[in-house]
C-alpha cells in the first residue's frame, strides 16, 4: 500500500488542507474587514526612509513606506496587507491617503529647512485608474508642493504589465517634474529595448542583488550591469536595502551612487527623521 492510498483512506491530508484553507480564507476575510476600517478611521501612517550618497552619506530624499500601527503598539508589515489591498481594491483608497501623507510630510520638511523629495508607492491599479495622474496632479496644486518634490515608485513588474497604457500616465507625470522610480528592478522582465526608453527617470536595484553582492558573482553582475546601462541612457540608479559598508563600496565600485538601506537609517516617523536630519549632511 502507498503512503498516499493510505493517507487518502484515511482522508487525513484533505481535512486538514481544507480547514488550513478554511482558516486562511477566515483570516483573509478579517483581515480585509479590518484594512478597510482602519481607511475609513485614517488609520494609516507614513514612515520615511532616507535615500542617501553612497559615498559621503549626503541625505538626497526619502521613501514614505505604509504603517499600519495596532492599539498594543505593534505594526503589521506592508507585505501582510497590502498583497490583500491589492487583491480587493482597496489599494487605491489606501494608496491615496499615503499619497496625501506624502504630500504633507514634504511641506512640513520643506517648513523645517529641507526641501527634499519624498517618493511614495503607486500599484498598478493606481497606474490603470484613468484618474490617477490628474488625482496626483490635483492633490499637488491643492497643497502647493512643487513637482520636483515628488517622486512615484511604481514595481517593474506593475509597470511592464500593459506598459503602453501605462508609458502615457508615466510621461505626464515626468513632463510636469515629478521623478518616476522603476521599483524592485531587476526582479520583472523589461527587454533591453524597455530599458532605453523607459518612462522613468530612476531606477531602484532589488535589495535581493544588493544582499548578494559579497556573496554572489551574477548579483554583483546584475548590479554593475544595470549601474552601467542605467547611467549610460541616463537614469538615475538607486541601491535599495544597503545594510553594510562592504555592499556600500561593492556598489561604488559597481557605479551606483544612491542608496538606501538599515545601513543608514530605518523608515521612522517624520518628527523623528527631521531630528535625525539635524545630525546629518544634506545634498
Ligand atoms: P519596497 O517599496 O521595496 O520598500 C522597501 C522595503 O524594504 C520596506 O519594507 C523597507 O522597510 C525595507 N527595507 C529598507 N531598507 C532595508 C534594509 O536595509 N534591509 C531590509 N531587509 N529591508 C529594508 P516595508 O516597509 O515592509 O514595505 C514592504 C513593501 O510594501 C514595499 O517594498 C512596497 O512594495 C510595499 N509598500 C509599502 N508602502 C506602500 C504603499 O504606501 N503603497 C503600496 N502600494 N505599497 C507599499
Ligand atoms: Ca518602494
Ligand atoms: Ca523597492
Ligand atoms: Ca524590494
Amino acid at each position: 500500500e502507498s503512503v498516499l492510498s493510505d493517507a487518502l483512506g484515511k482522508g487525513a491530508p484533505f481535512m486538514q488542507y481544507q480547514d488550513n484553507y478554511r482558516s486562511l480564507v477566515t483570516s483573509s476575510y478579517l483581515m480585509l474587514q479590518e484594512v478597510q476600517r482602519a481607511i475609513v478611521n485614517d488609520e494609516f501612517t507614513i514612515h520615511l526612509q532616507p535615500k542617501v550618497r553612497l559615498h559621503d552619506a549626503s541625505v538626497v530624499g526619502f521613501e514614505a513606506l505604509v504603517r499600519w500601527q495596532q492599539a498594543d503598539g505593534s505594526y503589521i508589515p506592508p507585505d501582510m496587507f497590502i498583497p490583500l489591498a491589492e487583491a480587493s481594491g482597496l489599494i487605491s483608497e489606501l494608496d491615496r491617503q499615503v499619497m496625501l501623507k506624502t504630500l504633507d510630510a514634504i511641506n512640513v520638511l520643506k517648513a523645517s529647512g529641507y526641501a527634499l523629495p519624498v517618493a511614495f508607492n503607486a500599484a498598478v491599479a493606481d497606474l490603470e485608474s484613468p484618474d490617477y495622474v490628474d488625482n496626483v496632479f490635483s492633490a499637488m496644486s491643492d497643497r502647493k508642493v512643487d513637482a520636483q518634490l515628488l517622486d512615484i515608485e511604481i514595481t517593474e513588474s506593475s509597470a511592464m504589465r500593459d506598459y503602453e497604457t501605462h508609458e502615457a500616465s508615466l510621461r505626464r507625470l515626468i513632463s510636469k517634474g515629478v521623478s518616476v522610480s522603476i521599483d524592485d528592478f531587476g526582479t520583472g522582465y523589461s527587454s533591453l529595448a524597455h530599458v532605453a526608453r523607459l518612462a522613468a527617470t530612476t531606477l531602484k536595484i532589488d535589495r535581493s542583488f544588493v544582499q548578494g553582492l559579497e556573496t554572489s558573482d551574477s548579483d554583483r553582475h546584475v548590479v554593475e550591469m544595470v549601474a552601467r546601462l542605467g547611467r549610460s541612457f541616463g537614469y538615475s540608479v538607486v541601491a535599495e536595502g544597503v545594510e553594510t559598508d562592504a555592499q556600500r563600496r561593492m556598489l561604488l565600485d559597481a557605479g551606483c551612487h544612491i542608496g538606501q538601506g538599515y545601513f543608514y537609517a530605518r523608515p521612522m516617523p517624520l518628527q523623528i527623521a527631521i531630528e535625525w536630519l539635524k545630525d546629518q549632511e544634506v545634498a
